[in-house]
């Protein structure tokens, strides 16, 4: 491991820098347990060290990078649907949208308008609900569609602005579905301890956050990007006593080192078309079923629609190297070229491997998902830690990131460092940061950290920058104060975790 603790901040007061708000807020960074969140992404140290970066300067590094990446032809994106698989999609998609458009005429149907109005305004969108009820001919005749208009008008008007600068944002990494696997003593052990969380402590947290009024909203709720590419503030409307939060998942990928450790082992869409998570048991079985964040988000929210601000899900922060969603979709297993050696046992294990295919079925999951609102980000391709990387740097993993990832999960505008590792303090990037410059001229306006706190929000006239929270073993376990506005870590703890919890 040659992991570097990044001399950062360690205990600041801020100021909040909410452009034109200038509300003080008191912000604690602790980006020293920022820094070694994560750390049980172990494989993305070999991933960087395949790079040979480290043994020559960065800018050859780069330079070779590139070359590479333009002369190998195997090495193709993973982007390229044929103009065949193109047209099926989007026929898919005029079947999918004529059976759900309820304002056509063949489907004007009463009650299925209403209904979907009643949806829309559940998830706090009386604005959409109104409309779906009034753009339809026969609103002017229906007492049940007027009634309802006018309650959703009335629920709109008692919404009140959500302050966003109290919107906290809470993330975690793949849940753990067998405690026995996972705590199985071997050398995984400790940092699944530290850096996971379980199941049904996951399914406790959203239960009582539920219930204690939280409403699930996005970042691009919170700031949008203007036109020009600047950005504004935008605007949240909730019901008075409800809270808004966001939630993230990194590395979504079940990298090869979480094989037979008792986590979901890919992403897939069910006969209903349902996302679901494939899991294979201890004894070889594969089913089907929530096992992951994912689903069992999806779960809830089809029971409690309410949970979801105008049908908002999560944000997935993903990486590339071992491919996404438990697809192998890296260049690597197509060109076969600087495998490292669980790839390698990967390809052996499976040779009827098909990238092609691969790519087609991971592409088909993210479809899905998107249209059921859940985001993606980068999270680097590599693992980096931004922090101490280079420009250069960042810049040759940003480019694998959009040959290989960008192609499946589409294009972001957001980054969730890996590490929690920020490429400027709290006090917000400034002009001449190389990084952020080079970032931004990618197209990202929206970055995450890690921050203990229960609100850091920064948005300004460029960008948008948010603190995240780790509701893990580790902060279960040694700050429960710190998540006592969230719940009671004593109604979620997961008896069967060893205790106590390694110290990082
Ligand atoms: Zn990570």
């Amino acid at each position: 491991m040659k992991k570097k603790m990044a001399g950062v901040l360690t205990t600041v007061l801020a100021a909040s820098l909410l452009a034109g708000g200038n509300i003080p807020v008191t912000v604690q960074k602790d980006n020293m347990i920022a820094e070694a969140q994560d750390e049980g992404n172990t494989q993305s140290e070999d991933a960087e060290a395949q790079d040979g970066e480290d043994t020559q300067s960065e800018e050859a590094a780069e330079s070779e990078e590139e070359a590479k990446v333009a002369a190998d032809p195997e090495d193709q994106p993973a982007a390229t649907e044929t103009p065949k698989e193109e047209k099926a999609a989007e026929k898919e998609t005029q079947e999918r949208e004529a059976a759900e458009d309820t304002s056509s005429d063949t489907a004007s149907d009463e009650e299925a308008l209403l209904k979907k109005a009643k949806k829309q305004a559940q998830q706090y969108d009386y604005t959409g609900a109104i409309s779906t009820l009034k753009n339809n001919w026969k609103f002017a005749t229906s007492d049940k569609m007027q009634e309802a208009a006018a309650a959703y008008m009335k629920k709109r008007d008692a919404c009140v602005e959500y302050p966003l600068e109290e919107i906290t944002h809470i993330f975690f990494h793949s849940l753990i579905v067998d405690t026995s696997r996972a705590f199985d003593g071997d050398s995984d052990e400790a940092g699944y301890n530290q850096m996971m969380t379980t199941v049904s402590e996951f399914k406790k947290i959203i239960q009582i956050m539920y219930d204690n009024g939280y409403v699930l909203v996005s970042p691009h709720d919170m700031a949008i990007v203007n036109d020009d590419g600047t950005m504004s503030k935008g605007k949240i409307m909730l019901p008075e006593g409800k809270k808004a939060f966001v939630l993230s998942e990194d590395d979504v990928s079940y990298y090869h080192y979480m094989d037979d450790d008792g986590f979901a082992s890919k992403l897939v869409i069910d006969d209903n078309g349902d996302i679901k998570c494939e899991y294979k048991k201890a004894d070889g079985t594969v089913v089907t079923g929530d096992y992951d964040v994912v689903p069992i988000l999806d779960s809830f929210i089809k029971e409690h629609p309410d949970f979801s601000y105008h049908g908002r899900k999560g944000i997935l922060a993903m990486t590339g190297y071992n491919g996404v969603l438990g697809y192998r979709t890296d260049g690597a297993y197509k060109s076969k070229k600087n495998l490292q050696d669980d790839q390698k046992a990967f390809l052996k294990a499976n040779p009827d491997f098909d990238y092609d295919k691969e790519v087609k079925a991971a592409k088909k999951v993210v479809k899905a998902m998107k249209e059921d609102g859940w985001e993606f980000a980068s999270h680097t391709w590599g693992h980096r830690n931004a922090t101490t990387c280079t420009a250069a740097e960042l810049k040759t993993d940003n480019k694998k990131w959009e040959k290989y990832v960008a192609p499946i999960l589409g294009k972001t505008d957001m980054i969730i460092f890996a590490f929690g590792a920020d490429i400027g303090d709290w006090e917000g990037y400034t002009s001449d940061n190389a990084k952020y410059k080079y970032y931004k001229s990618r197209g990202y306006r929206y970055f995450c950290n890690v921050d203990s706190s229960q609100y850091f929000v920064q948005i300004t006239s460029e960008y948008f920058r948010q603190g995240r929270r780790n509701l893990d073993g580790y902060r279960m376990y040694y700050n429960p104060d710190m998540l006592s506005d969230l719940f009671d870590v004593s109604e979620v703890w997961d008896s069967s975790r060893p205790t106590p919890v390694p110290e990082m």
